[in-house]
């Protein structure tokens, strides 16, 4: 549980991150809140000769709630992002699913970018940004470019970025009016992290005119349930309706299998957490 040795640096601004990042893309590793860096490096699952501490970034830190969008710092704390006033007022769901990571320990040092970067199959996070339609915002001395959230997470801990990249901010389109959303999942008993959890938003004007889900803890990684919302567009949003939409998404998923859930069970929550996402939202 030692470490291999690394040399330590204090980023003081995301240009002075790029920068020592860009020297030796392969062999650096930026550290946020380190719950699971820290782990990883002590269990010696990696060994980088240069570690870039960008916890102080001022830039990379904060929540903007403005007219068409909202701007939140990579940096940006869970807890920060529980207790924010003006994000729970625009989009009540990133209390609630904040509230859902771990304790109060884990969500005052874990940050929203480093679960991002770090795309665990099981984290929280990745579901909600599908449905909220986020865009992350990724930086490196060669510029930056914006990657949808559907299309950030690649695999079991690997995203759309590159050596050599950071994840500066999270974008999300302010929802559009009637819109709504939620977030739950069945929690693992030991970690708290998702066995399955799901994140759904629709607009119901008569008909469900607007559906988005994120679904996490399934598959190797999260991923938007098109299957449901297809499904669902342009009809009411009946029970019957739901159950079908969640039953059709079930079938559609390729799960994970570990010791704790099979891929049985864990299709069969698909199924009953985005059912009961939907009626929370009907
Ligand atoms: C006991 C425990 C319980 C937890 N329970 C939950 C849970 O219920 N739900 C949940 O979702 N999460 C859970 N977590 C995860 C935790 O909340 C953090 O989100 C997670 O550890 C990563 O965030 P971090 O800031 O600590 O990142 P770090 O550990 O610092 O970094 C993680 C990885 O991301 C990279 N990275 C970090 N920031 C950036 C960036 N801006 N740009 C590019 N790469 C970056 C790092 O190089 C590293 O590879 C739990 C963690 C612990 C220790």
């Amino acid at each position: 549980m030692i470490p291999a040795a690394f040399d330590y640096v204090r980023a003081g601004s995301l240009a002075e991150a790029m920068n020592l990042l860009q020297r030796d893309p392969e062999g650096t590793k930026l550290v946020a809140g380190g719950h699971t860096l820290i782990p990883t490096l002590k269990l010696r699952l990696a060994s980088p000769a240069l570690l870039v501490d960008i916890r102080g970034i001022a830039e990379m830190k904060g929540i903007q709630v403005s007219e068409n969008s909202i701007s939140i710092g990579a940096l940006t704390t869970h807890a920060e992002l529980l207790v924010s006033e003006p994000l729970h007022q625009v989009l009540p769901i990133f209390r609630q699913a904040a509230n859902l990571i771990a304790d109060p320990q884990v969500r005052n040092r874990g940050t929203i970018g480093g679960s991002l970067a770090n795309a665990d199959p099981a984290a929280d996070w990745p579901a909600v940004m599908i449905a909220l339609k986020a865009e992350l915002e990724i930086a490196s001395v060669n510029g930056s470019r914006r990657v949808a959230a559907t299309d950030f997470f690649v695999d079991i801990f690997s995203t759309a970025l590159e050596p050599g990249e950071v994840l500066a901010t999270i974008h999300i389109p302010r929802p559009a009016t009637g819109m709504r959303f939620t977030y739950r999942k069945i929690r693992h008993p030991a970690s708290g992290y998702a066995v399955v959890g799901v994140a759904a938003g629709v607009a119901v004007t008569g008909v469900a005119a607007d559906v988005s889900i994120g679904v996490t803890g399934a598959a190797s990684h999260a991923f938007p349930a098109d299957v449901a919302a297809k499904f669902l567009v342009g009809k009411p949003l009946s029970r019957e309706n739901i159950e079908e939409a969640a039953r059709l998404q079930s079938a559609a998923t390729e799960c994970l299998s570990d010791r704790y859930a099979s891929a049985e069970y864990r299709a069969s929550l698909v199924r009953t957490e985005t059912r009961r996402a939907l009626l929370a939202l009907a």
